[in-house]
């Protein structure tokens, strides 16, 4: 704790520009850099931290319990794959935390105000909140930690309020502050207009036509439709997710579903959860005053990761009114009739819970042999896994989709997952050694399985995973690829007047082509 802050270069992010800061009203936005000697901070700054670390301990019971109730076990510390990859203590979630918690002990309890140091108390200084803001940007709020700690303490859930604080002294960082600005503007991160949103998916019509020989046709912004659909907009613009994309158009297309897409409400990720909870209720909100808009049932979720942590576990509290007056009801599919009682509250379904529901009741006319070349294995994403507990239904799938499926070791998939080393707005491209170093634990099960079985796909339900784990597996495995579970699906279906099908999604030879050429 002694030691001053060391801030070096790729293993931070850049610091936001002050162009995003001011779209949504953000304090003290100006340039500045981590590596400068000074900040910019507000005059008042101790003052508007202290103010806030009062008013977080008043409003958050799960906050102010945290910094009372570690017995510094230590049980948690080893099991961060940032302090797994890096070898910094400072990134043991218990010293994270103890970072934040020693100027609560100085300023909130008694015996840090009369024994400072001795009772591992600290003031708030500029070292010390440099300090802060390089280790809370090296935590992907991924909640592995908690899994093993004795008390349920959530390190995640103290870097969320920490990076609050440092949001209100202007201190973001751009992969954040940018699709937070973006999104808030024009409905998604990447700040897709309308048009170039639904030119994108005209172009998945065209690669999907030239692949199956179906012409598939969603409809947009429809007013009227049972069901509205909410995916991240890497789905539609970043590879390999665009294949997951197209895998939810060719899904949609064959069921007949009666689905709307949204050029507005045309994000599911939420980057307001990394920044404050008044963010993530404002952008949050979008979704569902589109689904009262367009008069929807209920709201059809693709593959993503911290979208489904702000609904499962903030919606019942955060915007739970916000479907009074809308057609939005309990969720029930069309196709088999199952209540989705789970989404009872949010009104809103996970893909696969929906497709593995139609799975069950044979509702899809699958030849996983199709997707034979592939021996997959699955990563679980952080916040599917433990925020939600969807654990079996994306398996459920992906085993009727493909024969050639192995779990990586008991100890880093479900519960226990490692993240993909990116999350939490990490996923940039200057923090690169950050974020090798914090996925050497993922890559090192997916070696595991590559070693042992062949595998040579890690399937996920992310699209921040999607995005993060191509670059991991280049640098650690290259010989896996990555894809989401729906671009499985699809490559596995047999579609109503389909051509005799040579590629998959990616127009790349299927594996029985490739058998007859070998012979
Ligand atoms: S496991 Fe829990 S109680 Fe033990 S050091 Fe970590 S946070 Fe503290
Ligand atoms: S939440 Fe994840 S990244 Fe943060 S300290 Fe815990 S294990 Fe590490």
């Amino acid at each position: 704790m002694q030691t001053p802050v060391d801030i070096k270069p790729a293993m931070h992010c850049y610091a936001c520009e002050p162009a995003r800061l001011k779209v949504v009203d953000f304090p003290n936005p100006r340039v500045w850099s981590a590596m400068d000697e000074d900040w910019k901070l507000p005059k008042n700054w101790k003052e508007i931290v202290m103010d806030a670390f009062k008013d977080r301990l008043d409003r958050f019971r799960t906050f102010k319990l945290f910094m009372d109730i570690c017995v510094r076990c230590g049980a948690c510390a080893d099991k961060c794959h940032f302090f797994i990859g890096s070898a910094d203590p400072k990134n043991m979630p218990v010293l994270r935390a103890e970072l934040i918690r020693s100027v609560y002990r100085r300023n909130f309890t008694a015996a840090g105000k009369v024994f400072g140091k001795l009772a591992g108390a600290r003031d708030l200084d500029y070292g010390v909140l440099k300090e802060w803001w390089y280790y809370l940007y090296q935590c992907s709020e991924c909640r592995r930690c908690s899994v093993f700690c004795p008390y349920g303490i959530d390190t995640a859930d103290i870097t969320i309020i920490g990076r609050e604080f440092t949001n209100l002294l202007g201190l973001n960082i751009d992969w954040i502050a940018a699709p937070v600005a973006f999104c808030y503007r024009t409905g998604n991160h990447l700040g897709i207009q309308p048009h170039a949103y639904k030119s994108m998916l005209e172009f998945f019509q065209d690669e999907i036509e030239e692949v199956t020989g179906v012409r598939v046709e969603p409809s947009y912004n429809r007013k009227g439709a049972e069901i509205l659909f909410i995916t991240p907009s890497g789905d539609v613009f970043a590879d390999p997710g665009t294949y997951t994309c197209m895998g939810y158009m060719i899904l949609f297309h064959e069921l007949g579903l009666d689905v709307t897409w949204s050029t507005y409400a045309s994000e599911g990720g939420n980057f307001g959860l990394f920044t404050s909870h008044e963010m993530m209720k404002r952008l949050n909100a979008k979704m569902y005053m589109e689904a009262k808009r367009l008069g929807v049932k209920w709201i059809l979720g693709g593959e993503c990761g911290h979208m489904w942590r702000v609904i499962n576990q903030y919606m019942a509290t955060m915007n739970y009114d916000i479907a009074e007056g809308s057609k939005l009801e309990e969720p029930v599919s069309p196709l088999t009739g199952t209540k989705f009682e789970s989404a009872k509250g949010t009104k809103m379904v996970h893909i696969t819970e929906f497709t593995a529901d139609l799975i069950k009741h044979n509702k899809l006319k699958l030849d996983p042999k199709r997707n034979d070349k592939v021996k997959v294995t699955f990563h679980d994403s952080c916040n599917p896994a433990r925020a939600m507990g969807l654990l079996e239904e994306p398996r459920y799938v992906i085993k009727n989709v493909c024969n050639h499926f192995y779990e990586m070791p008991s100890t880093t998939i479900r519960e226990q997952t490692f993240c993909c080393g990116g999350g939490s707005g990490l996923n940039a491209g200057e923090d690169v050694e950050l974020r090798m170093r914090g996925g050497l634990p993922r890559a090192n099960a997916v070696k595991f399985v590559h070693d042992k079985y062949g595998v040579n796909m890690l399937s996920c339900i992310c699209a921040i995973d999607r995005a993060v784990l191509p670059d991991l597996m280049k640098y650690w495995v290259p010989e896996a690829g990555v894809c989401g579970v729906h671009e499985l699906v699809a490559n596995a279906m047999v579609l109503e007047g389909e051509k005799e099908k040579t590629v998959d999604l990616r127009n790349e030879p299927l594996a029985e082509t490739e058998d007859a050429e070998d012979v």
